[in-house]
């Protein structure tokens, strides 16, 4: 079957090439008792296995809470490996702030290791629509070899579906907060108080533009303000490095979305053709930042087609 040797070949050529380009996966602790796994600040794609978003741990005295799953079982694996490097303990849960490709395709793994996972009821639309498995299917096709037949979509053993949920987790308290609808109807960020440490999923990015996708812009605003109320001293996104300063930090995310609804919102009144509005706009406290030319021209599409129907 020289056909199929053929394929055989590629593919073993394709996942060295993959390889050879892969980031490493480095858990990095970043507060007492905190680690963290940091993706690039890219497209998914083979060459980087869909490494493309963060994950974190807690480790407690009686367990380990990981907060997100990574974009791959392979990259779950490789957390999974070094979480027991630093500690002989059980994950005992996988929280997910958003049932998001890059987020979540790394689940199985972790239901694998025994870990419950909790994610809040609003996800369940998205898990259950034929958008998910669409998504699941071209990720098959895009992200091969990482993402495959037996990669699924992995549904929370645990629903929330209160504003705010205490996780009590050895002598730790992980406040668990529904903040969506902003970047997803089921947002959640991870708040453990006696660490000062924040876990803020997609609202929040540093140094890099974010996705806005369908996201409510005028809703995350607002979500973006409750951050603040809990004073962190440290952040850490679902995109890029930790923050230190997180104040800065936010204001810059709440900014752009800021920015994005004034000028767009100014088109969409004015009846202004979307070209010649993105044309006009002023991007320059923007344009030198990382995944701009990726992500800024899609936002501001989808900002003006919000901003039409709030206008309506
Ligand atoms: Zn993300």
């Amino acid at each position: 079957m020289p056909h199929r040797l053929l394929l055989l070949v590629l593919g073993v050529l394709l996942c060295v090439a993959a390889r050879g380009a892969e980031p490493a996966l480095k858990a990095v602790q970043v507060a007492d008792r905190v680690w963290f796994v940091q993706g690039e600040a890219a497209l998914g794609s083979p060459a980087n296995r869909n490494f493309i978003s963060n994950a974190g741990f807690i480790v407690t005295d009686d367990g380990v809470v990981v907060v997100d799953a990574l974009g791959s079982p392979t990259l779950a694996n490789e957390l999974l490996a070094e979480i027991k490097r630093v500690t002989p303990q059980p994950v005992r849960y996988v929280i997910v702030t958003h049932y998001h490709a890059d987020h979540i395709y790394g689940l199985q793994a972790f239901k694998a290791a025994g870990a419950t996972v909790v994610a809040h009821s609003a996800g369940r639309e998205y898990l259950n629509s034929d958008t998910a498995q669409k998504r699941l299917e071209a990720s098959r096709q895009e992200l091969a070899p990482w993402i495959d037949k037996d990669t699924r979509l992995v549904t929370a053993d645990r629903w929330l579906a209160d504003e705010q949920t205490l996780l009590r987790v050895g002598s730790y308290d992980i406040v668990i907060r529904h903040v969506g609808p902003a970047h997803t109807a089921e947002d959640l960020v991870v708040f453990v108080p006696q660490l000062g440490v924040l876990f803020s999923g997609d609202l929040f990015f540093r140094g890099r533009i974010p996705f806005v996708g369908q996201a409510d812009s005028r809703l995350w605003i607002a979500s973006l303000e409750r951050l603040i109320d809990y004073k962190p001293r440290l952040v850490i996104p679902g995109h890029g490095p930790v923050s230190t300063d997180p104040m800065a930090d936010l204001v810059l995310t709440r900014d752009y979305l800021v920015h994005l609804r004034r000028t767009m919102g100014e088109a969409a009144r004015n009846l202004e053709p979307f070209e010649e509005a993105y044309a006009r706009a002023d991007w320059s406290r923007y344009e030198g930042l990382p995944l701009f030319r990726a992500a800024n021209r899609m936002n501001a599409y989808n900002t003006y087609l919000l901003m039409e129907q709030e206008g309506k």
